[in-house]
């Protein structure tokens, strides 16, 4: 019962119990009325002691009430948040705090859940100082997490000089943290990249003015190899240049209608020469046309590097298929899948979920005498995001690899 119901029950029955003696005539109106005065006043200063009482009182423990405004402004906040009472008790937690620290427990004291002793440090100062307080901190169990932590003193009544709570907030910095590990990683992999040939080029350049400069058979050699070089510079400059575009293109869905089957021929009637100089054949089975919304040069580009990698790194099997096939996939959407086989010497499962990584290669060396920048099968994986479409990557060590890509296409496919 709350104490205001209680006093008023008091003071009814009180005006019973006089009431009744008046009317028995056990005492007079005035005495009775005086003693009435009397039970109802001391009521009154009860209930005024109560509430003050209650008001006076610092908040220990949370209340579990919904209608406690701080929990309810808690619990509907995004990110984490706690708040804590000037005994670091856990006054209100929302439910991204639950998931970030699950040993939290209202009306616990903080410390016995957080174990990070820069924040604990920081609660400290924020009701020392009444200051805001930030850190940045990281935890290693069970992945890499960064954190930016803001610890906020409160004062809630007007007139309080300190802090009577601090309210924790938090906000996750890892994908900002990966987003710039990958563009650092991504431009030291880069420079790098292109330092190596540079530093051929001016090396031969340097023998060219020195000790080589009357020696027409060496001159001839160096030449070819800076040429070899330059060649491979400007790939690489081609390859970031259309990696970029097409990113900055990301969302922008292609929206011309392309068939494939003619894209996959003339790649094939590209690559020609290098399938003859290797002595592997290049078969392709298509039904009828295959129509995508896509960019034509961009499709050019995917199939050039998947059948030139199959030509490249498969040439030991002497032979490539190129399959084209109407397919359903499960949410009844057409799409056509484009399987590109080769017989080679195909690749250990481990690399397998890395290989659309820039710069990533099986083998450095491999792909470099091949003319290879680690590039191409990124360039793929974005082609393929920007035309919504997916590629999957089988392959038996010893028995070739199967690069399959799927696109939706815009009208029935011939289904299989
Ligand atoms: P690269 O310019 O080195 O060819 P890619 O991104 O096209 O770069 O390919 C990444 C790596 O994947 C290659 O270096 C190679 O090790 C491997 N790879 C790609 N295609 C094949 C294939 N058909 N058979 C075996 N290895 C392959």
């Amino acid at each position: 019962m709350s104490l205001g119901r209680g006093v008023l029950l008091v003071i009814v029955a009180a005006a019973i119990v006089f009431a009744s003696f008046v009317v028995t005539g056990a005492l007079a109106v005035g005495y009775a009325f005086g003693g009435f005065a009397i039970v109802a006043a001391a009521a009154f200063a009860a209930m005024r002691t109560g509430n003050e009482h209650a008001r006076l009182t610092p908040p220990l423990a949370v209340s579990e009430r919904t209608n406690d405004p701080l929990l309810a402004i808690v619990g509907g906040l995004p990110d984490p948040v706690i708040a804590l009472d000037r005994d670091w008790r856990v006054l209100a937690l929302n439910e991204p705090a639950r998931a970030l620290a699950p040993a939290l427990r209202q009306g616990e004291p903080v410390s016995l859940a957080l174990r990070m002793p820069e924040l604990i440090e920081a609660v400290g100062r924020a009701f020392a100082r009444a200051e805001e307080q930030r850190i940045e901190y990281s935890e290693r169990v069970p992945i890499d997490r960064w954190f930016q932590a803001v610890v906020m003193p409160v004062r809630r009544m007007p007139d309080d000089t300190m802090p009577d709570l601090v309210l924790l907030t938090f906000r996750d910095l890892t994908p900002l943290r990966r987003v710039e590990e990958m563009r650092a990683d991504f431009v030291a992999n880069a420079s790098h990249e292109l330092r190596t040939p540079l530093a051929a080029v001016s090396g031969f350049i340097e023998t060219l003015q020195g000790s080589a400069r009357d020696d027409p058979k060496a001159r001839e050699r160096f030449l070819a190899i800076m040429q070899q070089q330059a060649s491979r510079m400007a790939r690489l400059i081609d390859d970031l240049l259309s990696l970029s575009r097409i990113e900055l293109n990301a969302h922008r869905r292609p929206d011309k209608p392309v068939d494939l089957v003619p894209i996959v021929r003339q790649v094939a009637d590209g690559l020609q020469t290098l399938a003859r100089d290797r002595g592997v054949t290049v078969n392709i089975e298509a039904p009828g046309a295959q129509t995508v919304l896509g960019d034509r040069d961009e499709l050019v580009r995917l199939f050039e590097n998947l059948v030139e990698n199959a030509l490249k790194y498969g040439t030991a099997g002497k032979r490539v298929d190129i399959k084209l096939a109407g397919v359903r996939a499960e949410e009844g959407e057409h799409q056509v899948e484009i399987s590109v086989r080769d017989y080679g010497p195909g690749i250990a499962p481990e690399h397998l979920p890395r290989l659309t990584e820039r710069f990533y290669r099986v083998n450095v060396r491999e792909s470099r005498d091949q003319g290879g920048t680690g590039l191409g099968l990124a360039l793929v994986k974005h082609i393929l995001n920007r035309h919504r479409g997916r590629l999957s990557i089988e392959s038996t060590p010893g028995a070739g690899a199967t690069f399959r890509v799927y696109l939706p296409t815009v009208e029935p496919a011939v289904v299989q």
